[in-house]
C-alpha cells in the first residue's frame, strides 16, 4: 500500500489522500477537495484513480468529487446513510465492508458516528496498519459535533473502536490541526511532557511533510484518549466543581469536548 498525503494549503487546513496499489497503480482518493492537486499527484505517479471515497458529507470533504470523477470515471463511495446528503454515491458503505484497491490493498470500513452521524473511517490491515479517520480523530484532538454530530456517539466511537486499534496504527486525519490541539492538551494537562516536546517539533513544520502519528503516540498526547490522567481530572474539576471524585471516562470525554468548543 502506498499512501500519498496531499496538503491543500487552504484555510481549513485539509489533508487529502491517495491510496495506491504498488503493483497495478490503481488508486483511491480520500476526500479529494483539492482536485487539481490530487489529479496532478496521480498523474506524476502514473496512478489511475478508480475510486473516490468521502469520509463524511461536509463540503470541505466532498467539494472535489465532481471534478475528479469527471476526469477519471471513478466510482463514489461513502456511508450508506449519507445518500441524501452526498450526490451520486455508487456504493454505500456499512461497518465491515471491504474496499479493494488493485491487487494488494484492502481497507475495512468502520462506521464511526459522532462528528456527523454518517461518517466512515478506513482501516488498512496491510503491512502496516493505518487509519484514515476524516474528522473523527485528529492528531492530538477529536472532531467537533457542531454540524450534524452528537458528542455521546463520538465518545462511543473513541471508546469502542479507535482506542482498541493496535498502537502501531498510523493515523491519517482530514485536517492539520496538530499544533493547536497540542496547546489544548497542555492547557488541560500541563505536566504532559511528551505533548510539550512534540509541540516544539511540529510548530512551524512544513505541512507538505507533516508528522504521521500512531495511535500509540495519540494515547500519550491526545487529551481525548487520556481520560484517566489525574492531572487532567484535577484541572477539569476547576472548570466543573461538581465533577465526582472518580469520574467515568464518558463524563470526562464529554466535559473535554464541551470545553474545547469554546477554547
Ligand atoms: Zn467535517
Ligand atoms: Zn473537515
Amino acid at each position: 500500500m502506498i499512501v500519498e498525503q496531499i496538503w491543500t494549503g487552504n484555510a481549513y487546513r485539509n489533508f487529502n489522500y491517495l491510496i495506491a496499489c504498488p503493483e497495478t497503480g490503481e488508486a483511491l482518493a480520500v476526500d479529494p477537495l483539492d482536485h487539481e492537486k490530487c489529479l496532478a499527484a496521480a498523474g506524476d505517479k502514473g496512478w489511475d484513480i478508480t475510486q473516490v471515497l468521502n469520509t463524511h458529507e461536509h463540503p470541505d470533504h466532498t467539494g472535489g468529487n465532481r471534478q475528479v470523477i469527471a476526469a477519471t470515471g471513478a466510482s463514489l463511495l461513502a456511508h450508506a446513510g449519507a445518500r441524501d446528503r452526498i450526490a451520486d454515491i455508487d456504493r454505500g458503505l456499512s461497518a465491515g465492508d471491504v474496499i479493494r484497491i488493485g491487487r494488494h490493498v484492502e481497507l475495512e470500513a468502520l462506521d464511526t458516528p459522532g462528528h456527523t452521524m454518517s461518517h466512515v473511517c478506513l482501516l488498512a490491515h496491510t503491512d502496516e496498519p493505518a487509519l484514515f479517520c476524516g474528522d473523527t480523530l485528529f492528531n492530538a484532538g477529536a472532531g467537533n459535533c457542531h454540524h450534524g454530530g452528537h458528542p455521546p456517539e463520538l465518545y462511543n466511537t473513541f471508546a469502542t473502536q479507535l482506542a482498541r486499534l493496535p498502537d502501531e496504527t498510523r493515523v491519517y486525519p482530514g485536517h492539520d490541526y496538530i499544533a493547536n490541539n497540542l496547546r489544548f492538551t497542555l492547557d488541560r494537562e500541563p505536566d504532559n511532557a511528551r505533548a510539550g516536546e512534540l509541540l516544539g517539533e511540529v510548530e512551524g513544520q512544513d505541512p507538505n511533510r507533516a508528522l504521521v502519528s500512531t495511535l500509540g503516540l495519540e494515547k500519550e498526547i491526545n487529551t481525548f484518549f487520556r481520560l484517566h490522567s489525574p492531572s487532567l481530572i484535577a484541572r477539569l474539576r476547576e472548570a466543573f466543581p461538581d465533577l465526582p471524585e472518580a469520574p467515568d471516562e464518558r463524563t470526562v470525554f464529554l466535559k473535554l469536548r464541551e470545553l474545547r468548543n469554546s477554547w
